[in-house]
């Protein structure tokens, strides 16, 4: 049942051929869409890939940089309750009366104790005074002093063995500093404090600079590291309403390299860069920074354009040339952490392996298709031929490709009934070669075929359109005419017979004849009768009168 249902879907489509096309291209376009979806679906694990990957190296240095900024806050904190009630101890009172004495000249070093707590290095009243950024206040000199003292004995516990933080230090609008790598009590002191308050950190924290007195961020010139240049985290000291100094950390570049450096884990996933807040790249998960800038100003604009409406901790992505980039704001730096993957690259790694698999896979499973589209097509092409030609066959003779016998009975019969119900005349004519006994004795079997044809293709070229002519024996042939009187059918079959007695016919070896035929013409008119047979027998016995009255003749009277 299902397969008849099948049967007449595939019959309305009139060629076969056509719907072999259809079924291949449905099939085409549905592995095609497969293999689509697929593609889509390896696009979004790739993009969930590349941004875990660099979520968890944010994650990560967001932690290393929210401890240290703890620390920083810690330690400002342990400053201001120390403002708010110095200690003072034998100890601390000695360093207040030594740093009296000290305080005029151009470099001095205060040592607490030298096993538990960090030096306290500072410069001349006179420097001090020669500054406007700096202060000397006398009335909260001494407080700040015992405050910093036991500041740095807090400083002296700091885990310095931790990733990332370098130095941290106290640099006091008061002349002198604390730092975790303190230097030795000479001259130099006095180059170091100068270029601790000199740089846009320190200036940068002051009330004007820094109303909300918020941590920043400075990404400046350091020619002592070998990457030129540092990162410092910055909070300024107040109390009481008065800015007292600057607490900050640095990170060398070199220490983020290689922070991000350890954070890779594989050589296909990219490189990762740290951006400034102004774009400019700090540090690399490369070797080295890029020489040349990777990303031209309409790109640079472009990122901005992405992550300047982004808030702290947001994450994104872009797809820039053949690069893949996914972008990642930290919780605690002012920059961007900006992920590179190139097209290479990401070839290389596992999803571009999986992706190269499935489009060989579809490449592959297109091209059987496309051979065995060709086979099958192939196949219905001879198939389709083939049935033509039997079907052909079944109702043509071969020889003369006039109707065979079979066929020719199912027509004239449909014709004779047709003409019956619509009252018109119908004649048939009988025709049988004469003495065609004679040609195939005298020439072979091959030249009566070929007059057999030749006779064929004249009684073809005689009759008028809606007239039917049929085989029905050797050299014997039967035309049924539709609508047409006894005497029109004379006319026809006269004419059939002077045609096809017209012309010589040119046989093997140079030898020629001239064929006639002899003709019975019967209607339905004259015997009031349409059967087919029984006309055809009429026909037949004026035919067998024609041949007796010396045949190449018509005959159509008993
Ligand atoms: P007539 O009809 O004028 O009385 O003489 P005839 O020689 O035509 O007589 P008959 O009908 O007895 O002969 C028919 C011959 O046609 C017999 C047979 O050998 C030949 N014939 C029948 N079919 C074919 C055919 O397909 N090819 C060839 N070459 N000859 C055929
Ligand atoms: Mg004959
Ligand atoms: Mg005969």
């Amino acid at each position: 049942m299902f397969g008849n249902a099948i049967q007449r879907v595939i019959s309305r489509f009139k060629s076969p051929q056509k719907v072999v096309n259809i079924c291949f291209i449905v099939v085409f376009l549905f592995s095609t869409v497969l293999t689509w979806r697929e593609a889509m679906v390896l696009e979004g694990a790739y993009v969930a890939n590349q941004r875990n990957s660099l979520d968890s190296v944010a994650t990560l240095l967001d932690r290393q940089l929210q401890h240290n900024i703890d620390n920083l806050l810690f330690y400002r904190n342990a400053m201001q309750y120390a403002l708010q009630s110095p200690i003072s101890t034998d100890r601390t009172r000695k360093s207040l009366a030594d740093f009296d004495l000290l305080r005029t000249q151009p470099f001095w070093q205060l040592r607490l104790d030298m096993n538990r707590s960090l030096p306290m290095s500072g410069v001349s009243d006179e420097f001090v005074n020669s500054s406007p950024l700096l202060d000397r206040d006398e009335k909260t000199l001494h407080s700040e002093l015992s405050s910093a003292l036991e500041l740095s004995y807090i400083m002296r516990l700091s885990d310095r063995s931790r990733p990332l933080q370098q130095r941290m230090f106290y640099a006091s609008r008061s002349g002198f500093f604390l730092t975790s790598t303190p230097p030795a009590n000479d001259p130099k002191i006095i180059a170091l404090y100068y270029r601790l308050i000199a740089q846009p950190y320190f200036s940068s924290q002051s009330p004007q600079n820094n109303p909300s007195r918020t941590l920043k961020w400075t990404h400046t010139f350091a020619p002592v590291f070998a990457s030129g240049q540092i990162l410092t985290a910055t909070v300024p000291l107040d109390y009481n309403g008065r800015w007292y100094g600057v607490l900050a950390l640095d990170y060398p570049i070199e220490s983020l390299h290689s922070f991000l450096q350890q954070a890779k884990y594989d050589d296909h996933e990219g490189t990762v860069l740290l951006y400034d807040n102004e774009f400019n790249p700090i540090a690399t998960s490369a070797e080295n920074l890029p020489k040349h800038p990777l990303f031209t100003e309409p790109q640079l604009a472009q990122i901005a354009g992405v992550v300047t409406a982004a808030k702290q901790g947001d994450q994104g992505e872009l797809r820039m040339d053949s690069r893949f980039i996914t972008w990642a704001k930290l919780n605690n730096f002012d920059g961007l952490l900006v992920k590179v993957h190139t097209l290479q690259e990401g070839v290389q790694g596992e999803f571009g392996r999986i992706s190269i698999v499935l489009s060989v896979l579809w490449v592959l499973f297109t091209l059987m298709l496309f051979v065995s589209w060709i086979v099958i097509r192939n196949l219905v092409n001879n198939m389709y031929s083939l049935q033509q030609t039997l079907s052909w066959r079944a109702n043509y003779d071969t020889l003369t490709r006039l109707y065979n016998r079979g066929a020719f009975f199912d027509i004239a019969r449909a014709l004779s009934k047709q003409c019956q119900q619509q009252k018109v005349p119908f004649s048939v004519i009988q025709m049988d070669l004469d003495l065609f006994k004679s040609i195939n004795d005298r020439f072979g079997h091959s030249s009566g075929d070929k007059v057999l044809a030749h006779a064929a293709a004249m009684l073809s070229d005689a009759f008028r359109h809606g007239d039917v002519a049929g085989r029905v024996g050797g050299e014997e042939f039967c035309i049924v005419l539709p609508g047409t009187t006894l005497e029109e059918a004379v006319k026809v079959a006269e004419r059939i017979r002077v045609r096809i007695n017209s012309r010589e016919l040119l046989l093997k070896q140079g030898n020629t004849v001239r064929i006639s035929a002899s003709f019975g013409v019967s209607s339905a008119f004259e015997f009031n009768d349409y059967d087919f047979e029984r006309l055809q027998t009429y026909a037949d016995h004026r035919l067998y009168k024609a041949k007796q009255n010396g045949r190449n003749q018509v005959c159509s009277a008993d």
